[in-house]
């Protein structure tokens, strides 16, 4: 069987794919298990402290509890330098970390150099890396109309939505496993809307921005409030949504990894095409990121509430006290 390698978030995995090998997106394993909360709390007995962003604690214990994980690339620029602390002491526990970094200016060369480096340290190249992606842009390509189904016929939720894109990040280290997943909600897509059960045209209409939430039933709680998630931003993000044949430039379109400025444009455009109401701006308790939402709140044309999460579990009351303000306000 094919070794196991983890990934801290999106890399450029057609890479690890030509190499023979299978990704594992740690985030993706961590906020899917059955106790998620009780991963992070080991973490704070192993030391890390109170005031650290959960998913980071997720991380370290998800990777140290699969013994078939002894080797995890992390991307130490371009994502959370909170990585470096982390990587470190996965490597104090005797696994072997691999590097990545997504060059700030989204330098060419320096993104082509970084990529080179990997497929050198895992044995893939360029022609086989080539034929992955071609097999995961077909797949990228089913993930992107289940996006459309969502935003523009309206017969996707939001929270199948966010699944959906979500993967794409390892495609759950088995693309035609993937696609079959994907296949499964387009036909299900496909009879809501023969059976005219697409959802309320009248619905406000709400994108999410920022990371993936650490809160589990938040699209639920929006949801049966009345309103429809149509753009995940990070989420689309992950599942490449360009037309781009060549693998360089598809890393450097790809916004995540770069300046708020580029992702706050993407948001613009996809807000103004998707006919957004209003913005949910999720932010992570004790993450960088939500210093950016002062940039987000001057640069979008639409209102914004940005809504803060811990630890995994539940919408807190507060949170959805707020949710309700914030939609009744969009509603009037
Ligand atoms: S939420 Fe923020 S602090 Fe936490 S892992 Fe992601 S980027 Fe890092």
């Amino acid at each position: 069987m094919a070794d196991k390698i983890g990934l801290t978030t999106t890399i450029p995995v057609e890479i690890v794919y030509a190499a023979g090998k299978i990704p594992v997106d740690l985030n993706n394993l961590f906020i899917t298990c059955d106790a998620p909360g009780r991963l992070v709390d080991r973490a704070e007995q192993a030391g890390y402290p109170r005031n650290i962003c959960g998913w980071i604690k997720g991380l370290y214990t998800t990777l140290l509890e699969q013994e078939s994980l002894r080797q995890v690339i992390a991307v130490t620029q371009g994502d959370c330098s909170n990585t470096h602390a982390l990587m470190e002491t996965w490597q104090v526990a005797g696994v072997a970390v691999i590097p990545f970094a997504f060059p700030y200016d989204r330098d060419a060369d320096l993104l082509r150099l970084q990529m080179e480096k990997l497929m050198q340290l895992l044995g893939a190249d360029w022609e086989a890396v080539g034929r992955w992606k071609k097999r995961l842009d077909q797949v990228r390509k089913k993930a992107h109309e289940i996006d459309r189904l969502t935003w523009e016929a309206g017969v996707v939720d939001g929270q199948t939505n966010h699944l959906a894109l979500v993967g794409c990040s390892d495609f759950n280290g088995d693309p035609d496993a993937y696609e079959a997943y994907l296949d499964g909600i387009i036909a299900e897509a496909a009879r809501n809307s023969t059976q005219g059960l697409a959802g309320d045209r009248q619905a406000v209409r709400l994108a999410y921005v920022g990371v993936p939430p650490i809160v589990s039933d938040l699209y639920s709680y929006v949801e049966s409030m009345g309103a429809r998630v149509v753009f995940n931003e990070v989420q689309r993000q992950f599942a490449m949504p360009f037309d781009e044949d060549d693998i360089i430039e598809q890393y450097r379109r790809y916004t995540y990894p770069y300046s708020i400025f580029d992702r706050i444009d993407d948001i613009n455009r996809e807000v103004a095409r998707r006919r957004v109401d209003g913005i949910i701006h999720y932010t992570q308790s004790f993450c960088y990121r939500q210093i950016e939402d002062i940039i987000l709140r001057q640069r979008t044309a639409v209102p914004v509430l940005t809504l803060e999460g811990d630890r995994p579990g539940p919408l807190d009351a507060r949170s959805r006290m707020r949710i309700d303000a914030f939609l009744d306000m969009l509603a009037r």
